[in-house]
């Protein structure tokens, strides 16, 4: 196979970058149909990432949910609960899924 040039990567990571943002600004819309679109701009970014094997940063993998694919906005489609004794912040999904983000 041949070997991806360096400035792809670059250019897949600004991909992945712009449609998390894009999807961000969706969620915040509320109507069903801006939702829709922005679980499918995340999944787009995370087929950029498979194809050209750019790690997603940590900023998408913390923030979208892995069972339905939102974008997860504290206060508007996710609670966020402090375990303080055991160092993370849970965010629970209004699917109900809950993601441990440790701070410790
Ligand atoms: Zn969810």
């Amino acid at each position: 196979m041949q070997k991806k040039d360096p400035i792809v990567k670059e250019i897949a990571q600004e991909r992945i970058n712009r449609l998390f943002l894009l999807a961000g600004d969706r969620t915040r819309m509320k109507d069903k149909r801006s939702i829709e679109l922005a679980r499918r701009y995340v999944k787009i970014a995370k087929n950029i990432s498979t194809h050209y094997k750019v790690r997603l940063p940590e900023k998408i993998k913390n923030g979208v949910c892995k069972k339905c694919g939102n974008v997860l906005v504290p206060g508007l489609n996710c609670k966020v609960r402090l375990a303080s004794s055991k160092g993370y912040a849970a965010y629970i999904c209004e699917c109900g899924e809950e993601k441990h983000i440790f701070y410790k």
